[in-house]
């Protein structure tokens, strides 16, 4: 492939663009992880990390994508033919599905229309009716990454509290950590999934997890099979700052740096950024007359803003064209809306100048394309910015 001159654009919603401040911090040589350094390193993370998922209890790292995260979860706290609710908000919560069943979970799946996050209202009613708490775990996708509908978390505990079900709350956060508020503790979460590729600037290699008191307990009784996932064998070796196998070690250089960047710019600062730059994005569409795919007010992303493609139109011949014309990568739409839609992301090392690079791209390639749409959602971003420091 020939040489093409400027920056990239990698505008997916993960993986998201790598600072170089944590390019610089991973390319030094390995350490020993089994030698004297390395418990500083190990501290240092997961103090930051417990930070950033707003939690006291434990936090762990594997050398995994998310959905080695989603298996390490199930596989941690629950037994062969337990009953797992979940919610079909998308592609990735089905992918998480999946997953259960494979481990010969019970799964029962709320249907959703794939426009919205997983319903409250709906959840207690079904916990409700539970009267022998059947039900084991409630399992839900925080920021449906396919969608860009959220999930409101803090609705979830609700909802259980009310119906007075001792299910475990699992969520995954995979897409949402880093970026849009969360709140393990207050939550009361039970385990929380998240991945080094979306808001912590990394690229892919780690999951992560915070776990309940609750969730550790439940752990100790759970007779899903694991081993390298074993709660117990890596919380054993992180209480001597070390794993209880090779850990990805410059993956973790990474990530102490991006942890003190976040914390360098305040973590309450990092979410507003997302906030501010999400909504000139949806300013953007609207302008422009295209719909998003979230149509829950309340419940839009500030990771992703998911575009519908109009009737006729297909949402990968634009993203292909937006690729060779500008070379900018926006996100595909996955499952049953491949081609329907295309995903902006807005999440990581990300500013006002970077998004109005992304909406120039996102408004030259509908012109491009002979997309019906109005012009002039740039400019109105921007002054949307300029009006709402
Ligand atoms: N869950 C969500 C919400 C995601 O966005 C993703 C990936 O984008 C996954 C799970 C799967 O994670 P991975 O691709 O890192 O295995």
């Amino acid at each position: 492939m020939k040489y093409r001159p400027g920056r990239h654009f990698l505008q997916l919603p993960g993986p998201s663009n790598v600072p170089e401040r944590v390019l610089q911090a991973m390319s030094r040589a390995t350490i020993d992880h089994r030698g004297r350094e390395f418990p500083a390193l190990t501290g240092r993370v997961l103090e930051g990390l417990r930070s950033i998922f707003r939690t006291s209890g434990r936090v762990l790292v594997y050398p995994a994508s998310g959905s080695g995260g989603w298996e390490a979860a199930l596989s941690n706290v629950l037994s062969p033919r337990e009953r797992v609710l979940m919610f079909e908000t998308g592609v990735f919560a089905l992918g998480w599905v999946d997953t259960a069943r494979r481990f010969g979970l019970d799964v029962t799946v709320v249907p959703g229309d794939w426009r919205r996050g997983a319903d409250p209202a709906g959840l207690e009613e079904l916990l409700t009716e539970d009267r022998e708490h059947r039900i084991r775990a409630v399992a839900v996708v925080h920021n449906e990454t396919s969608t860009g509908a959220v999930t409101r978390i803090a609705g979830i505990r609700q909802a259980i509290d009310n119906a007075r079900h001792p299910a475990l709350l699992m969520v995954d956060a995979i897409s949402s950590l880093g970026s849009i508020d969360y709140r393990h503790d207050e939550w009361r979460v039970d385990v929380t999934i998240a991945a080094s590729q979306k808001g912590l600037m990394l690229p892919p290699g780690l999951a992560f997890h915070a776990v309940s008191g609750r969730a550790l307990e439940a752990s100790a009784r759970a007779t899903l099979p694991r081993a390298y996932f074993d709660w117990a064998r890596m919380a054993v070796a992180n209480d001597d700052g070390f794993f209880p196998y090779t850990p990805a070690t410059n993956l973790l250089f990474g990530l102490r740096e991006a942890l003190a960047m976040l914390e360098e710019e305040g973590f309450d600062n990092v979410l507003r950024r997302h906030a501010r730059l999400a909504e000139a994005t949806r300013q953007a569409v609207r302008a422009w007359k295209l719909e998003t795919q979230c149509v829950c007010a309340e419940e839009h992303s500030n990771v992703l803003t998911a575009v519908v493609m109009p009737e006729g139109h297909d949402g990968d011949r634009f993203r292909a064209l937006v690729d060779q014309r500008f070379n900018m990568s926006l996100g595909a739409g996955l499952g049953k809306l491949k081609g329907r839609i295309f995903r902006i992301g807005h999440v990581g090392d990300f500013n006002e100048l970077m998004l109005a690079g992304t909406l120039a791209g996102v408004e030259m390639g509908l012109a491009l394309s002979a997309v019906p749409f109005r012009r002039g959602g740039v400019d109105t971003a921007l002054r949307w910015l300029v009006a709402n420091e």
